[in-house]
């Protein structure tokens, strides 16, 4: 999560991601101008009281990128080294992932710069409701709908929908999504990026001609997302996880992990090393390793020009946001590894996001299998679309992706008179 150079910046690679697919489509320069800009950003600073009686000042930020399609949309990051050059590409990535499943909804982002694993609940909770109470009048059911993210879950989602709930004078749990299901939570919504995922990653392997049930997988990253993975590849296609790893190490087992056991371990110890019936390694050899399929569930820029040589899977599945750089993009195109990009392979998330914002407005709730299936044909439509795109215009799948979500993007931009 560096502003560095442009191989790192998060913000410069969205950029030329946008510029590579202005060329594809040949769009005007004012068109491009406007893709290319946030179109609102709030930077906040608020006072917080920790527990020892202080009071703490934190920065937060909130990002509305593009909202020609309908209000913004996008989880809120609690992390350390978050920046506004990362809020502002994710809130691009968002902008792109709500138009490529077809949602009627643009894309947004928020991040506060804190480390949740030093704070206490309280703390935690204090924080929720002071970053909500400084960006309360640029959010709302109809304007803005934040969601979890990195080191957010729905425990902080209910403090913050109470928090803006008493801003406003009434419950208004529609401003935010992914909640606990008593606040009008959606089922499905907690796998709903694995899930999704997996729906992707089984059209790849269709379309690869690849046996998932007799398949290999390894899995960075072992937050919400990846650990979610590892059980799902398991039920839904009996393929084999043999490395999982988190911020601390890497831990693998030839014949297959227990993902009951290690999921036992990281709620024990918080990490999946030193499981038992697993063998240590580093972040680096998980990557490099012979797999069928490399989930990448972590950060941005987990792939580089420095590993991407390393990898040997058929099929890269892009849980996290941004992990491969465009550069390392390249390289993989080049190998003829099949990347499904992570605006098209976790958009389950905000896809199950919008059924829970469509079920808060009708005070109606669907039950799982609904759930899933609505999901199932919004994945199953979306990876189409892209692969067939790719195969059109002779473009890797992201580069396809793009053109199919900026086209949606544009073609509203055109409608509502902006270009
Ligand atoms: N934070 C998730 C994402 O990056 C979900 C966003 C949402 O549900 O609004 O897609």
């Amino acid at each position: 999560m560096s502003e560095g150079n442009n191989h790192s910046n998060p913000f410069k690679i969205a950029q030329k991601q946008i510029n590579d697919c202005a060329d594809i489509l040949k769009l005007s320069e004012s068109t491009r101008q406007v893709l290319l800009h946030p179109m609102r950003e709030f930077h906040v600073n608020f006072p917080v009281r920790m527990d020892d009686g202080t009071t703490r000042v934190f920065q937060g930020f909130r990002v509305q990128y593009n909202d020609a399609k309908g209000p913004t949309k996008g989880g809120i990051r609690f992390h350390p080294d978050e920046t506004i050059d990362t809020v502002r590409a994710l809130s691009a990535w968002m902008t792109w992932k709500c138009a490529l499943l077809d949602l009627p909804l643009g894309g947004g982002k928020g991040g506060v710069v804190c480390n949740p694993k030093e704070l206490s609940p309280l703390e935690l909770e204090r924080i929720s409701r002071g970053y909500i109470k400084a960006i309360g009048s640029f959010i709302g059911p109809d304007k803005d709908i934040p969601a979890p993210d990195v080191y957010t879950n729905p425990q902080i989602m209910a403090w913050m929908v109470d928090e803006y709930s008493s801003i406003v004078g009434k419950n208004q749990f529609g401003v935010m999504t992914g909640k606990p299901l008593p606040l009008g939570g959606s089922p499905g919504r907690g796998d709903a990026t694995a899930r999704g995922g997996m729906y992707a990653l089984r059209e790849a392997a269709r379309r690869l001609g690849i046996d998932l049930s007799k398949a290999t997988m390894a899995i960075q990253g072992y937050g919400n997302a990846g650990c979610y993975a590892a059980s799902l590849a398991e039920s839904m296609f009996g393929s084999k996880v043999v490395a999982v790893c988190d911020s601390k190490g890497a831990v693998s087992c030839q014949n297959g992990i227990c993902v009951l056991k290690v999921n036992e371990h990281k709620e024990k110890t918080s990490s999946v090393i030193e499981c038992e019936g697993t063998d240590g390694m580093t972040n680096n050899d998980l990557i490099a390793l012979d797999v069928d399929v490399l989930v990448l569930a972590a950060l941005e820029s987990s792939v580089t020009e420095r590993n991407v040589d390393q990898v040997k899977a058929k099929i890269v599945v892009e849980l996290a946001n941004g992990p491969t750089t465009p550069e390392a993009d390249e390289v993989l195109y080049q190998k003829g590894i099949h990347v499904i990009p992570d605006f098209l392979c976790n958009a389950g998330g905000v896809t199950v996001s919008y059924f829970e914002m469509v079920q808060n407005a009708y005070m109606y709730y669907w039950n799982e299998a609904e759930v899933h299936e609505k999901l199932d044909n919004r994945m199953t439509r979306a990876y189409a679309e892209v692969a067939a795109t790719s195969e059109k215009y002779g473009i890797n799948m992201r580069k396809a992706a793009y053109v199919v979500a900026v086209s949606r993007v544009v073609e509203a931009m055109k409608l509502r008179g902006w270009v």
